[in-house]
């Protein structure tokens, strides 16, 4: 069976210390008393070399919260995934519906990240989800699969070992409101029968699907035993590690 991903979204907060004493209290809290997950964190770029260097040598990954597609030029302000690599990262969050909404990243911007993330030899984090006016019009199907079939558009097979894909409703980020049970449930199938279609049966199969939207101490044991949800992607309630730990032990099963 797949060990469930349960990943910390930092967005833009803390210093490179505040950030490594997170990443030392998650590591403190994990050995006491172990999430049965794999556990990885997303820091701010300036972050990630003070956190890869406390969490050298652990099984918790690190992750970027972003990327450029391009390997290096004239992109100010941008960093490339090769830069990523050089400085320990594991993976990159792409897709992030902040990336999608308020940075107007296209499906097709997405894309090249994938393409180019994979092509270092990360592991791809692919967040879809829709807004609130695409639910309430009984779009949630169709902009689901329009970002996955963009997003995954052309890739080889075997690539999709190395993704995996984050459910994440706009209208539950950062809003204290969940999806439900039967609403996560609903979608992670469809996107388990749109990965079976595009990449064949095993990959379908295998494929972590995580959830993510307001994830908190006191929803995440439900959550955790909906149908299909093989991991969580977690913001607000990461940024201590206690919330985090406890919300990582919701998959214990011993
Ligand atoms: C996120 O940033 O991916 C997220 C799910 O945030 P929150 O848990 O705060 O809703």
């Amino acid at each position: 069976m797949t060990v469930p991903l349960v990943v910390g979204n930092w967005k833009m907060h803390g210093s490179q210390a505040e950030c490594a004493g997170l990443a030392r209290n998650i590591l403190r809290l994990q050995r006491r008393k172990p999430a049965q997950v794999q556990l990885a964190v997303a820091a701010p770029f300036t972050a990630l070399a003070p956190v890869k260097k406390t969490l050298r040598r652990t099984r918790i990954g690190v992750a970027a919260q972003n990327c450029h597609w391009q390997e290096s030029g004239a992109f100010t302000g941008e960093v490339s995934p090769s830069m990523l690599r050089d400085v320990g990262c594991d993976m990159v969050v792409l897709g992030h519906s902040e990336r999608r909404h308020i940075f107007h990243e296209t499906d097709a911007v997405v894309a090249q990240k994938v393409e180019a993330v994979l092509r270092n030899g990360l592991q791809v984090i692919l967040c879809v989800g829709e807004t609130l006016a695409e639910r309430r019009q009984g779009r949630t199907a169709k902009v689901i699969t329009r970002q996955l079939r963009i997003a995954l558009k052309g890739l080889a097979k075997n690539a999709i070992d190395n993704i995996e894909i984050a459910y994440e409703p706009v209208w539950a980020i950062g809003t204290g409101q969940n999806a439900s049970p039967v609403q996560i449930a609903l979608v992670h199938r469809r996107i388990r029968q749109l990965l079976t279609a595009w990449f064949g049966k095993g990959a379908g199969s295998r494929i972590r699907i995580l959830y993510g939207g307001s994830v908190k101490p006191d929803n995440a044991a439900a959550l955790a035993m909906t149908a299909e949800v093989g991991g969580f992607l977690v913001g607000g309630a990461s940024l201590a590690a206690e919330s985090f730990i406890t919300i990582a032990r919701c998959f214990n099963r011993s």
